[in-house]
């Protein structure tokens, strides 16, 4: 990248929120590259040669949100069995979804990206499990729609291997073969992961759940995954539903299951978590097991209410995560903030997440459960520059507290920045026109639901 693509930047007179340390009303920010050089009261001291001056008054300035679980591709298939169950939604998604191509992944991802970026995520992860034979190549279009819009991008090379005919949920026809998955997924590892301080990409590898893929799967991309560094992400203890499907198949509960098999462990993140018993919540923190938690989506299909205090006060990395438009119809990561917190306070009282702690959640803690905490999720110096900064003026100038309005209120990012490059400038998406991400997503929704069967 070139200087003039990302020259030096300096943010002043902005509400801080560095989430780690204390907050600093009224400071500087200063880039250089891809880093953050200076963070700090009052005015910076020193401006590198040809800086951009950014005046961030009646601004908060936050690190960029993290998303840690999602699936991109059902941007083109919102709105299946709106009032179903996990299960249900599933049966009726399933054969709407074993259509797609990588034209309609590459318009979902698009759309789902800038969508993202446009409300102040600055890392996303996704989960991709469907890969239909002869629809070209879906994990590149979908890497490719990331490089254009400029997210960070953690994608994981998911897969399903049991379909109905062997006790699975998933019919036959979207499933793949075991080894056709592992020589797959281990090209995507060499093809595509960076494991150097700053990458924009690194891949992991992802069976789907308990319910969609054998026990020797799962055993095997641990191992594929431990053998090349890179980390292991699944569904887990997201409805009742799977908890009597574990039971029967297995005789434990899906967190049980999962220890037994060796895929507890801090390069291990896992998305929902709803239904853990003490035992599960502790093993999380005494293994460093991360939580994906969806609240959106798990409220959309009836799940439950996952257990983040308790997560929390053990210890376990806890991330925040929009999960798949499909059953979650769009939402942002500051609207899984807010969701966040509404929940757990309907269910534990007014104390039970604060505003700062979903901030936390948004940022360190997705940073955490994607192993990057060293490089990303706070405002240091050192880390990179990934900077997100909300305009609180006009209406949101009502509340006092800019961490309070973000969280509660939101509002869309004045500025973005993703290693020091400007994603967002003046709310306006400058690395890719919304329009015509909005369009792309439209027209992958037609291709999927035109589609013969
Ligand atoms: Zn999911």
């Amino acid at each position: 990248m070139t200087d003039r693509e990302r020259p030096s930047v300096v943010i002043e007179n902005a509400y801080i929120a560095p989430v780690a340390g204390a907050e600093i009303p009224g400071g500087h920010i200063v880039i250089e590259g891809d880093r953050i050089v200076a963070v700090g009261p009052g005015r910076a001291d020193a401006v590198p040669a040809g800086a951009v001056r950014v005046d961030g008054s009646g601004c908060l300035a936050t690190p960029g949100l993290v998303n840690a679980h999602h699936h991109l591709y059902q941007w083109a298939a919102q709105g299946i069995a709106p009032d179903g169950t996990l299960f249900e939604w599933l049966i009726a998604s399933y054969p709407v979804w074993a259509r797609m191509d990588a034209e309609v992944v590459h318009g979902a991802a698009t759309a789902g990206l800038a969508w993202l970026a446009a409300s102040g995520c600055t890392t996303t992860t996704d989960h991709h499990y469907i890969f239909p034979k002869g629809r070209g190549d879906l994990f590149d279009a979908e890497i490719e729609a990331a490089r254009a819009v400029g997210l960070r991008f953690h994608p994981c090379r998911g897969s399903m291997d049991l379909g109905r005919s062997k006790g699975g949920l998933p019919p036959d026809e979207i499933v793949e073969e075991i080894d056709e998955i592992l020589a797959a997924t281990e090209d995507a590892i060499r093809k595509y992961h960076d494991p150097s301080f700053g990458a924009m990409l690194r891949v992991a590898v992802a069976p789907c759940s308990p319910f969609s893929v054998s026990g020797e799967l799962m055993v095997r991309s641990a191992e594929l995954a431990r053998s090349h560094g890179v980390r292991l992400h699944t569904h887990i203890a997201e409805s009742l539903d799977e908890d009597d499907h574990c039971k029967e198949r297995f005789g434990v509960l899906p967190v049980e299951y999962l220890d037994r098999i060796g895929w507890l462990g801090p390069d291990v993140w896992l998305a929902h978590c709803v239904h853990l018993t003490d035992k599960d919540v502790r093993r999380f923190a005494e293994t460093g097991t991360g939580a994906a938690h969806c609240p959106s989506s798990n409220g959309r299909l009836g799940s439950g209410v996952a257990r983040v205090p308790e997560l929390l006060r053990a210890g376990a990395p806890v991330g925040l995560g929009v999960d798949g438009a499909g059953s979650s119809e769009m939402t942002t990561m500051a609207g899984e903030m807010r969701t966040a917190m509404l929940m757990q306070r309907a269910r534990h009282g007014p104390h039970a997440l604060t505003a700062r702690q979903a901030l936390e959640l948004a940022t360190l803690g997705g940073a955490r459960c994607l192993g990057r905490e060293a490089e990303i999720g706070t405002l240091e110096p050192g880390k990179l520059a990934d900077v997100a900064l909300w305009r609180l003026d006009g209406f949101l100038t009502a509340i006092d507290d800019p961490v309070v309005a973000l969280a509660y209120g939101g509002s869309p990012p004045a500025r973005l920045l993703v290693g020091g490059r400007t994603l967002v400038e003046d709310g306006e998406l400058r690395t890719v026109s919304a329009a015509e991400a909005a369009r792309a997503g439209v027209a992958a929704h037609r291709r999927l639901t035109a589609a013969t069967p």
